[in-house]
């Protein structure tokens, strides 16, 4: 899908109420807050904005925002859980500006971590903006999966195989599908105009998954930490454009 000046400029507006509650969530995560009292400040951001959520009732996801603490990898659902000093916390958010979306997600973490805590967040971070770099008009699709892994493998992690990133636009999740590793085709070639949402997810240990009963909350098989990073993203001719970092 090949998006126009016009709607790459509403997705930047979507993109700017993305940022702002990347911001404002960040702000608010210290210990003794809940997840559902940072879900709150997503909400009030969507709602200032006169933005809409692409999270609320998505297949009936009950937030606007995905908490996921230490091993939950994505898709956890604010609620009770008391955030705690050496926590890490992965946080996935979007919002819809005038029918279009953005899609971002960032991992803290929560006073003093573990030395392995400390360098997945940064290895994760660092993955994502590897694959960012790979979007250039002309490169391949599976360029971005290729650098991200060779990030987080050359660090001795893991990345997640089951959930992949997207092309986004007036869905949230539209295809072709955005894998965070090498899947073994160059996939099609990068065009101006393209918008993914990049987003890698990267364990200490096994890659492997376990979604729990809840229906929704997805762990690593092996219980060991994950991480998870993510925007939106144009490919424009000056080649890539972040939609949703933070300015
Ligand atoms: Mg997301
Ligand atoms: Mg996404």
């Amino acid at each position: 899908m090949i998006r126009s000046a016009e709607e790459i400029a509403k997705m930047r507006k979507a993109g700017r109420v993305v940022a702002e509650i990347i911001e404002k969530t960040r702000a608010a995560i210290r210990p003794g807050v809940t997840t559902l009292e940072i879900d709150a400040v997503a909400r009030s951001v969507i709602e200032s904005r006169g933005a809409r959520s692409n999270f609320l009732n998505y297949h009936g996801f009950p937030a606007v925002i995905c908490t996921s603490p230490n091993d939950m990898i994505v898709h956890g659902i604010p609620g009770d859980y008391l955030v705690e000093e050496g926590d890490l916390l992965s946080v996935d958010c979007g919002a819809i500006v005038e029918g279009y979306h953005g899609d971002a997600a960032y991992t803290v973490a929560v006073g003093e971590v573990s030395a392995v805590a400390r360098r997945l967040v940064e290895v994760t971070e660092r993955s994502l903006w590897a694959g960012i770099d790979a979007m250039v008009p002309g490169g391949r699709l599976h360029d971005i999966g290729r650098a991200v892994q060779q990030v987080a493998e050359s660090a001795g992690f893991s990345v997640v195989r089951k959930y992949v990133g997207h092309a986004i636009g007036t869905q949230m999740h539209e295809e072709p599908q955005v894998p965070n590793y090498w899947p073994g085709t160059p996939g099609p070639k990068l065009k101006v105009g393209n918008v993914y949402a990049v987003e890698p997810m990267v364990n200490v240990g096994t890659y492997d998954t376990t979604e729990l009963d809840d229906g929704w909350s997805v762990v690593t098989a092996d219980g060991s930490l994950s991480a998870h990073f993510e925007h939106t993203i144009a490919v424009t001719d000056g080649g890539p454009e972040v939609l949703t970092a933070p300015l």
